[in-house]
């Protein structure tokens, strides 16, 4: 028994003292690299609100969810060649500070979509210096889980509960009946299934709401109907001292494509000709107006404006600073 202790600790003994000339001899590194980033909010003045961007994650867009002319889709597989981020999305959602109110816009996706890629809303929110709880009222531009999957936890549990969430009547009635989620095609079915879990918690405390005209929810705040994407999609353009941000929800995904070509539409979109209608009509008055646009998929912060360009339009992007500034 001795015996066998003693080659124990002397078997020990020599593979510590091998491990300390192993990390003698080990080149130090000289310069240990860092790979994390900056927390994933950044904050704009739109007259009188604080609007933060809050970062859920990145994505890359198939070129497959593409519809378009034979020509253009051949045009951007060949694009995808030589600029393979062509197609890189992110997702985030939107926090309005008032002053009066705490409002998020989309609650990104939670653990409802993405395989573990989103789902960071919650922290950026944290990093940003609020809390879950703080949340007044989540605007809701369409009931995909991407938008929405951040509200509820997969046991159940609603994020921010303290929050009212509402949702056009028109998106709510489409993904919460039974009986057109039981006539959906298979591949539907999780978009159907995710947005009744997600819903279910709100709805029995009572929380979740429908809108069906131009209902005053928000001071200073309308309601822009946005049909295509989805039945009940909806916009939320919020004004303040002649400034006006538009929360377009899934208007635009694959941004490099579809501002050039509107008519360019993404599988995901319910009724795609609808959808197109909605961006041609939509963008130019962006453009002219010169409205501030916040979009889940544009590049981070996913903020900016549209100029007009050629027969398309350009993203005029607004570009990071870590100043507050006064005079935007
Ligand atoms: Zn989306």
């Amino acid at each position: 028994m001795l015996k066998r202790n003693s080659m124990r600790f002397v078997a020990a003994f020599m593979a510590m003292l091998a491990s300390f000339v192993a990390g003698r001899n080990a080149p130090l590194a000289a310069a240990p690299q860092h790979h994390d980033q900056v927390p994933g909010f950044y904050r704009q003045k739109v007259g009188d609100l604080e609007v933060t961007a809050l970062f859920d994650g990145h994505g890359v867009f198939d070129p497959h969810w593409l519809n378009g002319t034979k020509a253009t889709m051949d045009g951007v597989v060949e694009a995808l060649h030589e600029d393979p981020r062509l197609l890189d999305v992110s997702d985030e959602g939107f926090l309005v500070n008032t002053g009066k109110q705490l409002i998020l816009v989309d609650a990104g996706a939670g653990t409802w979509w993405g395989g573990g890629a989103l789902g960071r809303l919650a922290a950026s929110l944290r990093a940003a210096g609020y809390t879950p709880e703080e949340i007044n009222i989540v605007l809701v531009t369409h009931l995909h889980s991407d938008h929405v999957g951040g509200l509820t936890t997969q046991d159940g549990k609603r994020v921010f509960p303290n929050a009212d969430v509402c949702v056009a009547k028109a998106e709510s009635d489409f993904w919460l009946a039974p009986e057109i989620a039981a006539k959906a095609p298979k591949d539907a079915q999780p978009f159907f299934q995710s947005a009744q879990a997600i819903a279910a918690p709100y709805i029995k405390a009572g929380k979740w709401h429908t809108f069906s005209g131009s209902e005053l929810i928000v001071e200073g705040m309308q309601l822009v109907p946005l049909p295509g994407h989805t039945p009940g999609h909806t916009g939320y353009e919020f004004s303040s001292k002649g400034q006006k941000i538009l929360f377009w929800g899934d208007t635009i995904h694959a941004q490099r494509v579809q501002l050039q070509r509107p008519e360019v539409t993404a599988i995901f979109d319910i009724d795609q000709n609808a959808a197109a209608a909605t961006r041609l009509q939509l963008l130019p008055r962006l453009a002219r107006e010169h409205v501030l646009i916040a979009g889940p998929h544009m590049p981070f912060p996913a903020l900016g404006s549209l100029r007009k360009e050629g027969s398309g339009y350009s993203w005029v992007p607004v570009v990071f600073t870590d100043q507050w500034d006064e005079n935007r």
